[in-house]
């Protein structure tokens, strides 16, 4: 699902934060976000950024990140976590809409995006039969926490690298993308895999694969890898639209020869029907750094064992990430 980035919310909370007298600390979905006094009580609407929007120039009320260049990170304020920005809802001159509309567009905000597309390796836009790669953050979709209640459910590591599909068509030619394209044959990290695990035989048709790319050159290489490599995380059925429960999944990658992203639990039976399904909980998992390394983990990505839609999330596969607040911190995000 699109995130809404910005989007209509209650201010659910606020309270004071020590040694500041302008500021106070707000509850917004689950986000803890710093706004000025006196523009909130609690229960008012807002207008709810979320971290990445770019606010556009020329306005008013976006002037005061300017020397941010426009972009909402998250930030500690007076030692408080600040994710996201919540301004008054008068900034959209007019009629108040109800909570939950999307008001991106109107506002004029768009998202951050930090790597340019692979501008000569596109060749196409990317495949209409293949969901493409994305995951929501916990904070914005606490629901997410009650559909999962009571279901086995496993714990995957966010990998810091880039997004990689692999999908061999009905009639047998496989098409390689990167997050957003359909890339052109060619010399780049995404069919330099391709070739590494020989989709073009293995694959079946009708198939995708998802991973994510990791290695020197790409990101920060918080693996340490020798060598760029691709790791597995989701395996789609485009015949029958579903994408593969985890054992289902683990033994495809098996047969292919292929890595996945690394799974930290597996939580079955008695130990996920009594599991702390909060979000402090999945905070704290998130933390921590890739094995064999100090780097900071990016945090963790947690799926149901048998796949689920879910209606939080508009009816598209339950799934979500948890960042790791230090690494948010850390590398500015
Ligand atoms: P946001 O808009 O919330 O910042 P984004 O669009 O920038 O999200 P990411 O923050 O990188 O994307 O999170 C989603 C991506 O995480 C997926 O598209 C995938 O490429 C990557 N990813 C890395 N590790 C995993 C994993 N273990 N499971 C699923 N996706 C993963
Ligand atoms: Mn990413
Ligand atoms: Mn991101």
């Amino acid at each position: 699902m699109e995130r809404k980035l910005v989007s209509i919310q209650k201010v659910d909370h606020l309270e004071d934060i020590p040694g500041a007298d302008s500021i106070l600390r707000a509850r917004v979905m689950g986000w803890d976000v710093v706004v000025r006094k006196g523009e909130f009580r609690v229960g008012d609407a807002c207008v709810f950024f979320e971290i990445d929007s770019q606010l556009p120039e020329g306005k008013d009320w976006a002037e005061f990140l300017r020397p941010r260049g426009f972009r909402v990170k998250t930030a500690r304020l007076r030692g408080v976590l600040s994710q996201g920005l919540a301004l008054p809802v008068s900034i959209l001159g007019g009629e108040v809409p109800p909570v939950g509309t999307d008001v991106r567009e109107p506002l004029g905000v768009v998202k951050f995006e930090p790597t340019p597309p692979e501008g000569s390796d596109v060749a196409a836009p990317f495949p209409v039969e293949v969901p493409k790669t994305d995951e929501i953050r916990l904070q914005s979709a606490l629901g997410v926490l009650d559909e999962l209640r009571g279901h086995d459910f496993y714990v995957t590591t966010k990998l810091d690298g880039t997004s990689a599909t692999f999908f061999k068509t009905l009639d047998g030619t496989l098409v390689a993308c990167s997050r957003n394209w359909s890339l052109r044959p060619g010399t780049s990290k995404v069919w330099l895999m391709a070739q590494k695990y020989d989709l073009a035989t293995v694959l079946p048709p009708g198939f995708a694969i998802q991973g994510e790319l990791c290695g020197p050159s790409v990101q920060k290489n918080r693996l340490a890898l020798d060598a760029v490599d691709l790791f597995v995380f989701s395996v789609h059925d485009t015949r029958t639209e579903q994408y593969l429960g985890h054992s289902e999944f683990l033994a495809f990658c098996t047969r292919l020869g292929l890595r996945t992203v690394p799974v930290e639990h597996v939580v079955t039976g008695e130990a996920a029907r009594t599991f702390d399904h909060s979000l402090e909980h999945y905070l704290k998992l998130a933390q921590g750094t890739y094995s064999g390394t100090k780097n900071r983990k990016e945090g963790i990505v947690i799926r149901p064992l048998v796949e689920r839609t879910s209606p939080t999330l508009g009816g598209s596969r339950l799934s979500f990430k948890v960042i790791n607040n230090d690494f948010l911190l850390k590398d500015e995000d």
